[in-house]
């Protein structure tokens, strides 16, 4: 019996070496998509479409996908 509850200390022991690694291991692979997620992100005022902000087109009225949507919702670029 006390064998059993030192292999149930050292298993015990094992398991919380090996998930504080498992941790720390994945903490660096989660980084780089966490700045990528939503961010920014612009909705098009023509066909309502999401896009991160610094690709989406500037209109007078708001944001759009592209030139051709900010055209045809008769906006035109405010510089
Ligand atoms: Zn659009």
């Amino acid at each position: 019996m006390k064998y059993l509850i030192w292999i149930l200390v050292i298993l015990l022991a094992i398991w919380a070496f090996k998930r504080s690694r498992r941790v720390k291991s994945d903490a660096p692979k989660e980084q780089p998509p966490a700045p990528a997620t939503p961010a920014n992100m612009a909705v098009c005022l023509h066909c309502g479409i999401h896009l991160p902000q610094d690709e989406a087109v500037t209109g007078e009225k708001g944001l759009y996908c592209s030139a051709e949507h900010r055209a045809a919702a008769q906006d035109r670029n405010p510089v």
